[in-house]
């Protein structure tokens, strides 16, 4: 029985309540009628349910799909202007007792080079990252109680705080960990990390158990409510996503909008980010062995309708998909973009040997972060290290309240352009920095409040001779 409010995994993901919407969606793909309807409630911003969703997301109505199209672009322009918040993953260890069948890290795989960075290597990497510019990071591990327990975690993070490298520190780490009790949620919460993020893989739970044979993770129920227990632990922002491939993606699409109203309703905040990945190529991983692949307008379509149904949630892409992909779905609603990443252990500092492979998959868009920063900014994007909130200790319900407020926005912007301006003084090369400062210049005359923008011209100066680590 689907109940939002419940604690219980296949009470919040109901399977009937999905097929029900699946259905639905198919009855009303050309219903002119309820896509009106549907597209005049999102107009409101303030999302839709999943059972709407899915009727925008099957949809065949060619000139209602330009239109859900255009609303997802002026959604993320209100949200979120022209403001794309960059970050780098790290991968710790990529010891795993798992056995997921899409993951190179999987325990079988016994010819991939498995690694775990000591603190002293941890150091090497997040000063590379540094040097490259990065403020924000996401740190990755399998899951292994031996290799690397929540006392490892623990102190990685305290290391990646402690490095303080010319002009550059990590201000935020996100973690991407396995799930956990409540009580290690509150070890984490108290190492002081931003997002908690845990992808779902897939909802459906025939097919998870299917995908993960051995290991904890295939506890269906434990994983799921996983969420549920880091909000407990107060970790007040938490990351959903779906692996797109596993499974059949409406299924997931509508189960990733359940998961975003259970949050919401049951813990009174919704998801701080949603990641769309795809399944890619790796060591041991075939892409094609997956039945639901998804192809790049089903992708596009998928990121619009998320943007429309969940508009406070920022939306985050990786190196996974390529430049031009990004580019396009750039403008249908993410938020947030890696770039310059290495998906290896140890990656940043030196190129791995082709037979010393620990990547977790093959990154798509090989670019460096200076160029991905300069190509935001030929699009007309203001990449931003902004960490404000966070550091301000607008997290969790404060944060949303503000979003939906509209106040961020005043916030954002000039954030965005002082972390800029720190990029391009300390990491940008000569050309990125030309484009950047001209950038900087226009995007000053978004600012209409003029006390503000009387700061933001002070902090820039204060920028160039040298100080740093101004916010609004
Ligand atoms: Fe391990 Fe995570 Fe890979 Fe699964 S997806 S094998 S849990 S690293
Ligand atoms: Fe993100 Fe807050 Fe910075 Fe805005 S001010 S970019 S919401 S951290």
């Amino acid at each position: 029985m689907y109940n939002v409010m419940s604690p219980k995994a296949e009470e919040f993901i109901s399977h009937e309540e999905i097929l029900d919407c699946l259905d639905y969606g198919q009855k009303n793909k050309t219903n002119r009628e309820l896509i009106d309807k549907i597209l005049n409630k999102a107009r409101e911003r303030k999302g839709l349910s999943h059972r709407e969703a899915i009727v925008l997301l099957d949809c065949e109505l060619e000139d209602k799909n330009q239109e859900i199209y255009a609303l997802a672009e002026q959604i993320k322009k209100d949200f979120y202007g022209n403001r794309i918040v960059m970050f780098a993953p790290l991968y710790l260890s990529n010891y795993c007792i798992n056995g997921c069948e899409y993951c190179p890290y999987h325990a079988k795989n016994k010819h991939i080079a498995r690694k775990k960075l000591t603190q002293e290597e941890i150091v090497r990497e997040v000063t590379a990252l540094q040097d490259m510019g990065h403020k924000r990071l996401a740190i990755e591990a399998g899951e292994d109680p031996k290799n690397n327990p929540i006392e490892y975690i623990l102190e990685s993070i305290k290391t990646i705080y402690s490095i303080k490298h010319k002009n550059g520190a990590i201000r935020r780490v996100n973690v991407n960990i396995a799930a956990t009790t409540v009580e290690e949620y509150r070890m984490l919460k108290e190492a002081g990390i931003g997002t908690y993020i845990l992808f779902q893989e897939t909802y459906n739970k025939e097919n998870y158990e299917r995908l993960h044979p051995t290991g904890p993770k295939s506890d269906y129920a434990y994983h799921t409510e996983a969420h549920d227990r880091a909000m407990e632990g107060g970790i007040d922002d938490v990351g959903l996503g779906v692996l797109f491939g596993l499974n059949n993606y409406r299924y997931d699409f509508t189960g990733i909008l359940m998961h975003a109203e259970h949050l919401e309703a049951y813990k009174g905040v919704g998801p701080h980010t949603i990641s769309v990945p795809r399944v890619r190529r790796a060591d041991d991983i075939d892409p094609d062995t997956f039945d639901d692949g998804i192809d790049d307008d089903t992708f596009a379509k998928i990121v619009a309708c998320i943007r429309i149904a969940v508009p406070y949630t920022g939306m985050i892409v990786s190196t996974r998909e390529s430049k031009a992909c990004r580019e396009r779905v750039l403008h249908l609603g993410i938020s947030q973009i890696s770039g310059g990443s290495k998906t290896s252990v140890g990656g940043y500092v030196e190129p791995e040997p082709e037979e010393e492979n620990s990547a977790q998959f093959d990154v798509s868009d090989n670019r460096t972060l200076d160029e991905v920063v300069r190509w935001l900014m030929e699009m007309g994007y203001v990449p931003s290290f902004c960490t404000a909130c966070y550091r301000e200790g607008r997290t969790g319900d404060r944060f949303m309240t503000l979003l939906k407020s509209g106040q961020i926005v005043n916030c954002c912007h000039p954030n965005a352009l002082m972390t800029l301006k720190e990029y391009l003084e300390d990491y940008a090369s000569p050309e990125t920095r030309k484009v950047g400062d001209a950038l900087i210049t226009r995007e000053l005359d978004v600012i209409t409040n003029p006390v503000v923008r009387a700061k933001v011209e002070d902090y820039l100066e204060n920028i160039h001779e040298g100080k740093r680590d101004f916010r609004f």
